[in-house]
């Protein structure tokens, strides 16, 4: 049976929050009876944008991650929410907003903190997929719909084809060691949730320094190389898909007939700055 999914591409967001807005306008104020209940105007982000900024100085990026309920296939809340929270059979997890009068205890069942708690009607809410659109026939989100560079995209496909393309399309999933099994899958999660060392090779002749160019830079760790790289035409290279908190690296540069050896430890990501060989 084909069910839902959404496929979001951190690349391609660039926290415009067009669809953080279009679920608030779609929500507010408005019940959707048997999916959802108004949400407040104040406080709740079903579609959050969470932001990462990486490295310092020179050599920074910035990535975007839109997150929501992952609508997971074994979720937690289903588990805690004794028939207040129902798995449809197309994916889809719904609070139901009348069962889940006073079930405060519901917010803190979800690891992905994607349940928001409105005190004026006394419910856990979280984003629905938009379900009660795609009962009527529509093929995407409101977000989706709103999104100007194609970042999210929600896709209706059997378990198995799912699994195929997040293994081929090397797709992740946010916080898989909680085990929920999450149907929001993510392109280049790995600039949200990697880090990177880096670096810019430089030289001084006759009191000018100037870039280094196709110098050799190797990545070490316990003395086995980790990885490769050639400064591009700027003397820069970088090293990146790294675990935050791996700890100690060996970098070495060989360039222009010499060699330089830098030690490093990685917490976050970390711009060496420049390095005269
Ligand atoms: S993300 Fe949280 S609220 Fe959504 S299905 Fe998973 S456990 Fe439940
Ligand atoms: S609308 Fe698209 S680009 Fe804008 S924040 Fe949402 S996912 Fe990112």
């Amino acid at each position: 049976m084909k069910k839902w999914n959404m496929i979001i591409d951190v690349a391609e967001c660039t926290n415009c929050n067009l669809c953080t807005l279009s679920a608030m306008d779609e929500y507010v104020g408005n019940a959707w009876p048997g999916y959802s209940a108004p949400m407040p105007r104040h406080g709740h982000r079903w579609i959050d944008i969470k932001q990462k900024e990486r490295g310092q100085g020179t050599m920074v990026d910035v990535a975007y991650v839109p997150t929501m309920c992952n609508h997971c296939d074994d979720a937690p809340c289903v588990a805690k929410g004794g028939g207040a929270v129902k798995k449809r059979d197309d994916g889809i997890v719904l609070i139901d907003p009348v069962a889940s009068k006073g079930r405060k205890d519901l917010v803190e069942s979800c690891p992905h903190g994607q349940i928001w708690w409105n005190e004026e009607l006394q419910i856990p809410q979280a984003w629905t997929f938009d379900a009660h659109l795609l009962d009527q026939g529509w093929q995407q989100t409101r977000g989706q719909q709103a999104c100007p560079t194609g970042a999210m995209r929600a896709i209706k496909a059997d378990d198995d084809e799912m699994a195929r393309m997040a293994s081929e399309e090397s797709l992740e999933v946010m916080k898989p060691e909680a085990g929920t099994r999450p149907r929001v899958y993510y392109r280049n999660l790995w600039r949200f949730s990697k880090c990177f060392i880096g670096g810019s090779v430089a030289s001084e002749a006759n009191g000018v320094v100037d870039c280094v160019e196709g110098a050799a830079v190797r990545l070490l760790k316990d003395g086995a190389e980790v990885a490769t790289a050639a400064t591009d035409n700027y003397g820069d290279f970088k090293f990146d898909r790294l675990d935050e908190d791996s700890g100690g690296y060996t970098i070495e540069i060989s360039g222009l007939g010499r060699t330089k050896t830098i030690q490093a430890k990685l917490g976050v990501s970390i711009s060496l700055g420049e390095i005269r060989i």
